[in-house]
């Protein structure tokens, strides 16, 4: 089996996480910094119980990163039990996955055992904490079997106090999953909406949905005391508060690497003060520099930083339907919300659509997705019929920090001019979906005559 086919068949087979996982991230989430979970810790220890897994993940450690041609000629290991091995340690989050041209790699996540060795080291200091009854309920839906060849007997003791088989929720999310993602939080949005009504519409959408988004914030927009009140309404409510630069600069033509770097870096003073503050960087207009030295540049400044970017998968034009149904409002005093509402919904799925299949296409997998929409007054109207929509649509909404786990998020296309959707980037660099992929990949431009046949 040569190389290549090893590597597209690992692509295949990483893993969805099973429900079980996304529901406890969803309860107790993990971020470097904070403390893992027991579950977690739990996932971690299972993972790294078997030899030949243990060997895999010194050698990637070791190697820093490896292909899994490389894997499979270690001793004892064969092709058939690679794949297992490494779902469960990227389950474990030990290990991501990423491509690399043709080739797939697999390397360490370090802050994930530098977390772990926290929380061992926090467990055998005994202290109590006021999470670990609830952790303790947590661990119970775990395996108790497996949990119990690592933990101290004394622990051991008050977590399965009567050494019961606790069952392991069902896995049955076979359905594509998606987590949203909000950009450009602002106060002024024109005379249809209070920011305040509008904030606590999006968030009541979202609860109700039972996730949690990711908030890329561009700090101008939310700069004084009452943004800082917006923010904080996100922060307490879970979600996570990322970097969207401070004045939202196309990073491209008149824009050098050095103002958007100052800029990326003025923002991380907006959202220092927030406990849900996650080092994700959204690029404005999703431009990631129009050369490879300002692209590449760029990116090193992230990995600096310890960022990661906060890619869209699914991208659209949401902030243009909105657009016109406020124009609209300026014009008339009665406009049919449901009219775009409508089209927003069905525009909206079609992109769901076309870039599920393309990452289908390109990567062999369903890889998790985030939809981008923007803090606008169409979106606060109508978010909770667009999630309807989506579930009924067969999609499954998840916690944005658990999509961005997915390992296709650490990829870096080599693309030019770099951006779009990291679907679209993904499938431009391979250079065989020419006929599907357009520039940029979603604008106006593309909407604006489908609305105006429609009248709106
Ligand atoms: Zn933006």
């Amino acid at each position: 089996m040569s190389i290549e086919i090893i590597g597209c068949m690992i692509v295949r087979l990483v893993p969805l996480a099973p429900e079980h996982l996304w529901r406890e991230g969803r309860q107790v989430r993990y971020t470097p910094g904070r403390l893992m979970n027991r579950a977690q810790v739990e996932r971690i220890s299972k993972a790294l119980a078997d030899a030949t897994r243990l060997r895999i993940f010194e050698a990637i450690s070791r190697s820093g990163h490896m292909n899994c041609g490389e894997i499979v000629s270690m001793r004892g290991v064969t092709p058939a039990t690679v794949s297992h091995h490494l779902k469960i340690l990227s389950e474990a989050r030990l290990i991501a996955c990423c491509r690399e041209g043709q080739f797939v790699y697999s390397q360490a996540v370090p802050e994930t055992i530098e977390a772990y060795t926290r929380a061992l080291t926090k467990i055998s200091s005994g202290k109590k904490t006021p999470r670990r009854r609830f952790l303790s309920q947590v661990i119970k839906s775990a395996s108790a079997a497996v949990c119990s060849q690592f933990l101290p007997s004394a622990l051991r003791a008050s977590l399965f106090p009567q050494s019961a088989s606790p069952k392991t929720p069902p896995n049955n999310s076979a359905r594509p999953q998606l987590a949203l993602t909000l950009d450009d939080p602002t106060l002024s949005l024109g005379s249809v909406l209070k920011w305040q009504d509008a904030n606590g519409r999006f968030l009541k959408a979202i609860s109700d949905k039972g996730v949690r988004a990711a908030l890329f914030v561009c700090g101008m927009r939310v700069d004084d005391a009452d943004g800082a009140k917006l923010l904080s309404a996100w922060d307490q409510a879970g979600h996570l508060i990322c970097n969207h630069s401070y004045s939202h600069k196309f990073y491209g033509g008149q824009t050098n690497y050095a103002d958007f770097a100052a800029d990326f870096l003025k923002n991380e003073k907006v959202i220092a003060p927030y406990r849900n503050r996650t080092a994700l960087f959204r690029y404005p207009f999703l431009k990631e520099g129009e050369t490879a030295d300002k692209r590449d540049r760029f990116r090193a400044l992230l990995k600096e930083r310890s960022y990661r970017v906060g890619h869209v998968t699914i991208d659209a034009s949401d902030w243009c339907v909105s657009q016109r149904y406020v124009d609209r409002l300026g014009k008339q005093l009665k406009v049919p919300i449901a009219a775009y509402r409508d089209y927003l919904i069905a525009h909206l799925l079609d992109r769901a659509a076309f870039y599920r299949q393309l990452a289908l296409d390109v990567l062999g997998r369903d890889i998790r997705h985030t939809l981008l929409m923007h803090f606008n007054p169409l979106n606060a109207f109508a978010l909770l019929d667009v999630m309807n929509a989506f579930e009924a649509a067969g999609w499954q909404w998840i916690d944005a920090s658990l999509a961005f786990e997915d390992p296709t998020f650490r990829s870096e296309p080599q693309t030019l001019p770099a951006g779009e959707s990291l679907v679209w980037a993904l499938a431009k660099e391979t250079g065989r979906f020419e006929d599907r992929l357009r520039y940029p990949g979603e604008d106006d431009v593309y909407e604006r005559p489908k609305m105006d046949a429609l009248g709106l």
